[in-house]
């Protein structure tokens, strides 16, 4: 549906964007995470059209962004970083007028404000002046003001920056709830945001796209933790004789125990491993303290990827 291929982009000398290639296939919700500064605003910008990409391509439902940019426009709710909206304006006011903006016909406006207005549960701060609203509702305007026309792909540029944990709270359950009518790309640089709402996610780091991952995929553990009371020549001996164990690394020597992260050939998964490990430790007269498959958060890969 979404398709970015060898991706620039340059202010100057500075190359923002390096070479960033991605699919998005309809109805997925992937976060762009990166640090300040990564790229993720000028990616968002050139997929939205307000950008021209210096090279490279993005097609979108099979219309390039290049040639159609308009009618790609039309199937993109954009919420832009720090949420533009006119603060002298009311909320039904600002949402009807930003409806005609978006080419919503005029027999159909009042019906899209109301559901947008319903769907972002801003139904009690209708009539208020946007600059009396609290960050939290303003930014409910922005997203009701990008859901107007019923687009097909939701792009959000930071939605929770600046909000309190019941309004980022509040946030996290309009997104999952407008995913299940469009496919949604956020950006933020907050790994839980991620963790919370997203489905998939492609870390920015200094314009490079570092890694591109199905969250489940990244959850999943392909290291065996194994803690033992043993001697270390019986350790190394006991697991030289299981063939299925491809590399070997030593965490720690804590007193009497001694860590080891065991990784498998093949990918195959840990929990398959465990009882041939098991058996070899005791055979070698090793005593087994502890045994688990690794947990990986994305914390510890986004540190990884840093470490690049
Ligand atoms: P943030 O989370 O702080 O919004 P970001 O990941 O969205 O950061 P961008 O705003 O895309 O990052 O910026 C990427 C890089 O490009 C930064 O180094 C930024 O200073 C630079 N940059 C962005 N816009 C311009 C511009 N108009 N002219 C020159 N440099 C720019």
């Amino acid at each position: 549906m979404i398709s970015v291929d060898g991706l620039v982009r340059t202010y100057g000398d500075f190359t923002a964007i390096d070479n960033v290639s991605f699919s998005i296939g309809q109805g997925e919700i992937v976060g762009l995470l990166g640090h300040n500064g990564a790229g993720k605003t000028t990616i968002m910008k050139m997929l939205t059209g307000f950008l021209e990409p210096t090279d490279g391509s993005i097609t979108i439902d099979g219309l390039d962004i290049s040639e159609q940019r308009e009618a790609i426009q039309r199937k993109i709710g954009y919420l832009p970083e720090n949420c533009p909206v006119y603060p002298e304006m009311t909320v039904i006011d600002y949402l009807n007028y930003a409806a005609a903006l978006h080419g919503v016909p005029e027999t159909d406006r009042l019906t899209r404000v109301r559901e947008a207005i319903a769907r972002t549960e801003l139904t009690e701060k209708a009539t208020q002046l946007i600059n009396t609203l609290s960050r939290g509702y303003r930014q409910r305007v922005g997203v009701a003001q990008s859901l107007l026309h019923r687009p097909d792909i939701l792009i959000l540029d930071e939605p929770t920056n600046g909000l309190d944990p019941s309004q980022v709270q509040h946030m996290r359950n309009l997104i999952r709830e407008a995913a299940q009518h469009a496919t949604v790309i956020l950006s933020t640089h907050i790994l839980q945001e991620v963790q919370a709402v997203c489905d998939r996610v492609i870390i920015i780091r200094a314009g490079k796209k570092v890694l591109d991952s199905r969250m489940e995929e990244l959850r999943s553990a392909h290291r065996l933790l194994v803690t033992v009371q043993a001697e270390p020549g019986k350790v190394d001996a006991a697991l030289m004789g299981v063939t299925a164990i491809q590399s070997v690394e030593q965490l720690s020597a804590d007193r009497n125990y001694l860590s080891y992260a065991l990784e498998f050939r093949d990918q195959t998964e840990p929990q398959q491993c465990a009882p041939a490990v098991a058996s070899a430790l005791l055979e070698q007269g090793c005593a087994l303290y502890a045994m688990q498959p690794e947990q990986r958060t994305l914390e510890s890969i986004f540190l990884e990827t840093a470490a690049r």
